[in-house]
């Protein structure tokens, strides 16, 4: 199984939802989209709904535009390719990161992709099943 690169999801690049213990053992943990710290309970990443659906908004507005260009990008290669559709979707990163540095003062938009993968087993068993597949041929 391939592993990822523990240092990208450290704190130190901003990785959301960071989990602090202050005093008596209480957990602390940043809220994800304004940074504010709150009293973490369950699994709350935001400090309130207006916060979530912010999030939420955000990531669906940016994830339908990148959605028809990354799928063209993987399943229609050779018209994607002539497009630029790769550079493009790249460019697109880019002004999401620009928007973040103006309007959320520079803080990540995006989850931990270690959280995001543990949140989603089934994105790794697939990985698995073509790499077992080939390596037993
Ligand atoms: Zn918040």
């Amino acid at each position: 199984m391939a592993r990822l690169d523990a240092s990208s999801a450290s704190r130190a690049e901003g990785a959301p939802a960071g989990r602090r213990t202050s005093g008596g053992g209480r957990s602390a943990a940043c809220c994800l989209e304004c940074g504010a710290e709150y009293e973490r309970q369950a699994n709350r990443e935001f400090c309130s709904n207006k916060c979530r659906k912010d999030w939420n908004n955000r990531r669906m507005k940016r994830g339908a535009e990148l959605y028809d260009l990354y799928m063209a990008h993987r399943f229609d290669r050779a018209n994607a390719q002539a497009l630029g559709v790769f550079q493009a979707v790249n460019r697109m990163a880019s002004n999401f990161r620009a928007e973040d540095a103006v309007e959320r003062a520079g803080r990540r938009s995006w989850r931990a992709t270690r959280t995001v993968l543990e949140e989603r087993p089934y994105l790794r068993a697939v990985t698995t099943r073509m790499r077992m597949g080939r390596m037993g041929v």
